[in-house]
């Protein structure tokens, strides 16, 4: 167990690693934020900031003498240069090795029992023709590694349309397009005892391919579809003797849940938990981390919903508050580009206020 006080490292300053931090500060424990950007907004809320790059092994080395636990808030971190990291690190390297792999991570929820949407390796134009009359159009190509937020992918919407495609010049996947009912996450936390919580599977709506809002309670097709990709998440999580907050996104569709993609961190999907659960995904992260007790996870709002702001609305964001019900989170980004996660805005009904 991590005593108070002492030094949790979190590498990546971005608002995941933010808002670990405050839960972490209210835990009593010092964050040390490691990234390459010196605009870390992160860095902002925590005790101390190493800016290096992610291959720098001597600041990495003394990083890590510094710090008693270490995790991350990114889940692009290369792997190799944090071998000497790995005794403190939590989760363990082998989830973010994974996740950082679409192909990888396919075969990996197929091996455990898991549905993923029909896929095909793609690395060569061939590759991509052949996959598109195997699989069918429409479909999507995505980079099989640092894609996130709709970023690394293309949709083909016609066979046609593959051939005079350019490949981006890396490894990618071809999917076929799902036809879902609508879309859920299940956020696990699992303890170092491997004790599993659940918080409840919130709806999700993306546009653009980010995620707009997550709403509770979450539609009817999606309720019956829980119970099995818990089931999933929880045999990904125990393979991987996973520690801490872990995210696997799903289609609910007619034949059941399709496995979309895991995040071995805190997910923008659980950001409802600061107000609307017992405890947040953030603590939780810190709590299982630092091998001290889980909190409840049970939903103490009868209906919310978590809505980010993204680009120039961040500009208007404090205009929000005009209802009282209304929690804002803006992330003290600097520039509010298109397309930028600058905040969110949680609105709560409490429970016994609903109907
Ligand atoms: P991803 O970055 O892979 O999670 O994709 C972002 C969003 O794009 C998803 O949440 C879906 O809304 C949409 N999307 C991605 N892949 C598929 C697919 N195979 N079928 C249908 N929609 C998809």
């Amino acid at each position: 167990m991590i005593a108070p006080g002492g030094t949790i490292g979190i590498l990546g300053g971005g608002q995941l690693g933010r808002m670990l931090a405050v839960a972490a500060a209210q835990l009593g424990y010092r964050c040390h934020i490691y990234a390459p950007d010196r605009d870390s907004v992160a860095a902002e809320v925590a005790a101390e900031f190493t800016c290096a790059a992610w291959t720098d092994s001597v600041a990495l080395g003394q990083f890590a003498a510094a710090c008693d636990v270490i995790t991350f808030e990114f889940e692009n971190v290369p792997v190799a240069p944090l071998a000497p990291l790995e005794a403190k690190l939590l989760p363990h390297a082998r989830a973010l090795e994974t996740a950082q792999d679409r192909l990888k991570e396919k075969r990996f929820c197929e091996g455990l029992g898991g549905k993923p949407a029909p896929y095909a390796a793609v690395d060569s134009t061939e590759d991509l023709l052949r996959a598109v009359e195997l699989i069918g159009a429409p479909g999507i190509l995505k980079t099989r590694a640092d894609g996130y937020d709709g970023k690394g992918q293309w949709r083909i919407d016609m066979a046609r349309d593959a051939a005079g495609m350019r490949l981006p010049g890396t490894a990618c996947v071809f999917e076929g397009l799902v036809r879902f009912a609508a879309e859920f996450s299940v956020i696990l936390v699992r303890g170092q005892d491997g004790e599993v919580r659940f918080w409840d599977s919130a709806e999700n709506v993306h546009t653009g391919g980010i995620l707009a809002t997550s709403s509770l309670p979450a539609c009817a097709a999606i309720g019956h579809q829980v119970a099995p990709a818990r089931e999933l998440a929880a045999n990904i999580a125990d393979a991987l003797g996973y520690v801490g907050v872990l995210t696997c996104e799903f289609f609910a569709t007619n034949e059941g849940p399709v496995f979309n993609e895991m995040a071995p961190r805190v997910h923008n999907s659980g950001h409802w938990s600061i107000e609307g659960a017992a405890t947040s995904q953030f603590e939780n992260h810190i709590r299982a981390i630092c091998g001290l007790p889980l909190g409840s996870t049970e939903t103490t709002a009868a209906v919310l919903v978590m809505e980010n702001i993204i680009g120039p609305a961040a500009l208007t964001a404090q205009d929000l508050l005009a209802d009282e019900n209304a929690h804002l989170h803006l992330y003290g980004k600097r520039e509010a580009r298109e397309g930028r996660k600058m905040g969110h805005v949680t609105r709560i009904a409490a429970a016994g206020a609903a109907g």
